[in-house]
């Protein structure tokens, strides 16, 4: 349940697919976001042309990608997803981007993380809608350039702070994603149980969503896990019993932190004293990377005020404590 783990199996996917919404009227929360992007899209629709590039920054499961298929959707145009890691060689882009239809979707996931040349590569593409391509080989080598259709990129990042100047300002559309409330993953996974079609109360559903970081992706994961405990463990439908049992034998905490967070906050209460203390060190101690811990756990920690950012490191806070049962005293505080 590793809420950056990409690396679902193939059924999995198939689920994840399977629970993703496909239009406006589908996605819960982001209002805002979202209420700006409709009119977007609307008055792209009306004008007839390629929507504005498009950026999503936020923590992983979110909604991203899901919101770049939705565009495409309410575009009514095709979509291409990529990555990236995966953009080795501007060949690799020119092939995708000479493959676009008027007015389609290209998506790129972790787009902090293309190789400057293929990133530099992509500005031309963006700007004016074309590319230099060279042809042939050996003497006869030249570029050639060649327009594309207009497109609408659309890139994720969990890290905008990564992202160049000159390629941030190339989006004409930016947008935070933000953590969701418990009543609105409650919302998602009522919606996600029906689609699967397992029954389940409201309490249950409200103990699921509250265990779930505010994120959607570890919503639908605790679901499913649930519903198996439902199925072998009780009579295939998700009562607060099995739902707080499944979640307890899944290592869920009350708050929904994870065993990374727990970690992270008792490392920082054992070994640093509560603070404060640098990231690059905290991550030593609990043998994750840096990065990681910036992208994935620590914008939770803080948002549910576990954790402050100070000029001189990360400091737990009386709640940390408190969650973990520790006290904080002379003996610990220094
Ligand atoms: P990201 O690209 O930000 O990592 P995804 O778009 O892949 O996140 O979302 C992960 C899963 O969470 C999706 O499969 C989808 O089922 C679910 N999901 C995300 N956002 C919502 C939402 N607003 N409403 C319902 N389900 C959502």
């Amino acid at each position: 349940l590793d809420p950056s783990d990409e690396h679902f199996s193939p059924e999995e996917l198939d689920v994840e697919k399977q629970l993703r919404p496909l239009s406006f009227d589908d996605f819960t929360g982001q209002d805002q976001v979202l209420e700006n992007l409709q009119i977007f899209v609307q008055a792209a629709n009306q004008r007839g042309e390629a929507l504005d590039h498009a950026l999503f920054h936020g923590p992983p499961g979110l909604g991203k990608t899901t919101l770049a298929n939705i565009l495409a959707n309410e575009l009514n145009v095709g979509i291409k997803i990529t990555s990236g890691p995966v953009l080795d060689k501007p060949g690799d882009l020119a092939g995708l981007l000479t493959n676009l239809d008027e007015r389609d979707v290209l998506f790129i996931d972790e787009i902090h993380r293309l190789s400057p040349i293929v990133e530099e590569y992509l500005y031309s593409a963006m700007e004016d809608y074309k590319i230099d391509i060279m042809i042939e080989t050996g003497p006869n080598a030249r570029s050639v350039q060649i327009n594309l259709n207009p497109f609408t990129l659309v890139g994720a990042t969990t890290r905008s702070g990564l992202l160049t100047a000159p390629m941030r300002a190339r989006f004409g559309i930016q947008s935070r994603l933000q953590y969701y409330k418990t009543d609105l993953l409650t919302n998602i996974v009522q919606r996600s149980a029906t689609i699967l079609d397992v029954p389940i109360s409201m309490e249950a559903a409200i103990e699921i969503a509250g265990r779930s970081r505010g994120t959607p992706r570890i919503a639908n994961a605790l679901l499913r896990r649930v519903r198996d405990f439902a199925q072998i463990k009780g009579n295939g439908s998700i009562d607060i019993t099995i739902a707080k049992y499944a979640l307890e034998a899944l290592h869920v905490d009350a708050h929904g932190l994870d065993e990374m967070d727990n970690k992270i906050l008792t490392t920082i209460i054992d070994k640093f004293k509560g603070g404060p203390v640098g990231i690059s060190t905290i991550a030593t101690a609990v043998s994750e990377s840096s990065e990681t811990i910036e992208e994935v756990y620590e914008p939770f920690l803080i948002q549910q005020g576990f954790i402050m950012r100070t000029p001189r490191g990360r400091e737990v806070t009386e709640q940390a404590y408190k969650h973990l049962g520790r006290v904080k005293g002379p003996t610990q505080g220094g």
